[in-house]
């Protein structure tokens, strides 16, 4: 008899385990997927803006990681990949913009001179001197980025070049993300005795494999729809638009309670929701898991995504990363048709709010926030241009916390999960889409291997 499984969430994780489990367990096995939203894909969310396809969640996937390259090529779109034109990055800091260092690690510098402008003399010379100063450091140790950046470098070093990398991906601060999430090949060269924060900061960077003029970030042509239409159309799950409540066991499986009230039962589930809607529906089932999955904080973004007239003067770099402490509204600003290249008449824009611990993204109107993306694009680029096109999306608790400890509390999660219930997710590996595809593919091979009770 063919096996029926659930998967409980539409997004790249929801969608990659359905295809998966498709593949494994081949045409005749019943897939349901549940999702409420009006499309799937979740975070991964493709608009016309100006008459062009822009994403209002994900842009973008690490090239470095082999994940998103490899699924596009199972599916036929290795030819839809497409990189960013080159253009760098600026850091907007003391209300001036700077270059983004050359030859940091996520923002750690290894080279005094690369950060000369962005922080003052003091601190390059401190940076200069951290090689000197003996280095504490206990193997597995996890502290946040912010205690160990800045007791090496210094609170400039912190505020001015790690957090704005931060906010963009995390939209968390250095105070609250773990080095071992946010940069797990420094912790490894630390735990293996690296004298110094520099030379292990230099030592990742030297063991990198990637060619130093590749492109960090690749994209899909047409957008991440393209890959969301592809992986429905391969998974040939049924989608229900409901939420899940509730999951409960039963004598051979699993049984389903939907927002309206109706039942379904499987013989294994995938649940790929955020971690605290994940936290309540296996609260019954699955207490261990359900109280590591409560302590994984989580932020919410606001992004407003605007087409501008084609011809705006705006610079050849592909966006702005904001300091901590700015007197600016906006976090980040994508220059979408720098980064990408040009598309049709328009000149396209993101500009994102809201960063963990406050309320932003839930509160603020609609009004306002484009009132704010007219304002921060004056003070940052002294333009003013009236949208001709515009979309305002928010991410509500979208963005996982990767707190110090964060790999624990994940082996714990996974610890306490019974045989034939399995997750998937940006809150267990890596927010990134990568990451996510990678969880999908674990979540759905256990399944497949479990023996299920029949
Ligand atoms: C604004 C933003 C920008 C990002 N940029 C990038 C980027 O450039 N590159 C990158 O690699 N990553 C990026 N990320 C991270 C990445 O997009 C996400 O981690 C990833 O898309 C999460 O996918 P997911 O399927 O795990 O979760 P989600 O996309 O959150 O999907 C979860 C789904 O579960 C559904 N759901 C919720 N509750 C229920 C329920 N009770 N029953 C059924 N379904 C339910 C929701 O409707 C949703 O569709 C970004 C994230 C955000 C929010």
């Amino acid at each position: 008899m063919s096996r029926s499984y659930c998967v409980v969430g539409g997004g790249i994780s929801g969608l990659v385990a359905a295809y998966r489990l498709r593949v494994s367990a081949g045409p005749d096995a019943s897939i349901t997927l549940f999702d409420p939203a009006d499309r799937l894909g979740g975070a991964l969310r493709t608009e016309r803006i100006g008459g062009q396809p822009m994403e209002v969640g994900a842009e973008a996937f690490i090239t470095r990681r082999p994940e998103v390259p490899a699924l596009l090529g199972e599916l036929g779109l290795a030819g839809r990949q497409v990189g960013t034109t080159g253009v760098r990055p600026l850091i907007y800091s003391q209300a001036r913009l700077h270059p983004l260092p050359a030859n940091t690690l996520q923002g750690v510098p290894t080279q005094p001179s690369s950060m000369r402008g962005l922080v003052d003399d003091a601190t390059v010379a401190r940076i200069a001197d951290e090689r000197s100063r003996p280095l504490r450091w206990a193997a597995g140790a996890d502290p946040s980025v912010a205690e160990l950046v800045g007791d090496r470098f210094g609170e400039q070093v912190v505020a001015r070049s790690v957090e704005p990398l931060l906010a963009g991906v995390y939209a968390g601060s250095a105070a609250n993300i773990g080095v071992r999430s946010a940069l797990p090949a420094l912790a490894t060269q630390l735990d293996r005795g690296a004298a110094s924060l520099t030379d292990a900061a230099c030592e990742v960077l030297a063991a990198s494999t990637v060619p130093r003029d590749a492109p960090i970030f690749g994209a899909v042509d047409g957008g991440y729809a393209v890959l969301v239409d592809e992986l429905v159309r391969r998974a040939r799950a049924h989608w229900r638009q409901v939420g899940v409540e509730a999951v409960h066991r039963s004598p051979h499986g699993w049984d389903l309670v939907d927002d309206e009230g109706a039942r379904h039962h499987a013989d294994a589930v995938v649940l790929a929701v955020p971690a605290p809607r994940m936290a309540r529906l296996v609260a019954e089932v699955a207490p261990r898991t359900a109280a590591a999955a409560r302590r994984i904080a989580v932020a919410s973004t606001a992004l407003v995504a605007l087409a501008l007239p084609g011809g705006t003067p705006l610079p050849q770099h592909s966006g702005v990363l904001v300091a901590g402490g700015e007197r600016l509204h906006a976090k980040a600003i994508t220059l979408t048709t720098r980064k990408w290249g040009p598309r049709g008449n328009v000149e396209l824009v993101r500009l994102s709010y809201g960063r963990f611990g406050d309320d932003l993204a839930r509160n603020v109107g609609d009004e306002e926030l484009l009132s704010w993306a007219a304002l921060d694009l004056h003070t940052v680029f002294g333009i003013h241009a009236e949208p001709v096109d515009h979309h305002v999306q928010r991410w509500i608790d979208a963005m996982p916390q990767y707190g110090p400890g964060h790999v624990e509390l994940i082996a714990e999660l996974r610890a306490g999960l019974p045989p034939g219930l399995a997750v998937a997710g940006g809150y267990l590996d890596g927010i990134g889409v990568p990451a996510c595809v990678a969880s999908a593919t674990r979540a759905a091979a256990s399944l497949v291997t479990a023996r299920v009770a029949r």
